[in-house]
């Protein structure tokens, strides 16, 4: 009997039995993925406010850095339901988006250029959320996760209100960094 459980062991390895093999492998999976781009998230829009020139821009970091506790709080909550750990996996997309968040932080440029460039870095944040949101909503439907619905969607509508907040911000930001420019002085001609 061993001897037959080994075979088939061995058999198994062989083969390479996959390790996500439905929907809700794959849903799992997904969620990992979110909760690890919320947590690197949380460390990194506190440098985002700290970097911004304008006072509402740092205020709606502030906000969306509590916003963002919540987001992944809900994923804990996801996890519980379904008796998994929510740990274990790097989003290496967040981890691009972040690392050129602070190339922007440490970029040389004038007050009104530097917010326009952090709502730019945060606007391609807010796009990857908003698309891996949507995706395991989708997921939790078909899955008859009810309860996980009704949470991803909660996020998924904040991810949407921020990114509409920064495109309304950007609107009086991106025409100060135009006259920024025009205010600086002209290039001597006479060399
Ligand atoms: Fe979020
Ligand atoms: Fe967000």
């Amino acid at each position: 009997m061993i001897g037959i459980f080994r075979a088939g062991r061995s058999l198994n390895k062989e083969i390479h039995m996959p390790k996500i093999t439905n929907l809700h492998d794959v849903y799992v999976e997904q969620l990992k993925d979110l909760y690890s781009a919320e947590t690197q998230l949380i460390k990194a829009l506190p440098k985002m406010a700290k970097a911004a020139h304008s006072p509402d821009l740092a205020q709606g970091f502030e906000e969306h850095l509590e916003q963002t506790k919540e987001h992944a709080a809900r994923l804990e909550e996801i996890f519980r339901g379904l008796d998994e750990k929510p740990t274990g996996k790097t989003c290496k997309a967040m981890e691009g988006l972040i690392k050129e968040g602070a190339e922007t932080i440490q970029e040389n440029a004038s007050p009104a250029a530097k917010d326009a460039l952090l709502i730019a870095a945060a606007q391609r944040v807010e796009h990857y959320e908003i698309a891996g949101y949507g995706t395991v909503r989708t997921y939790a439907n078909l899955l008859g996760e009810e309860e996980a619905v009704k949470l991803l969607d909660q996020t998924l509508q904040e991810e949407v209100e921020t990114d509409e907040k920064l495109t309304e911000a950007a609107q009086s930001i991106n025409v100060e960094a135009e006259e920024e420019q025009e205010e600086a002085p002209a290039p001597s001609h006479r060399r």
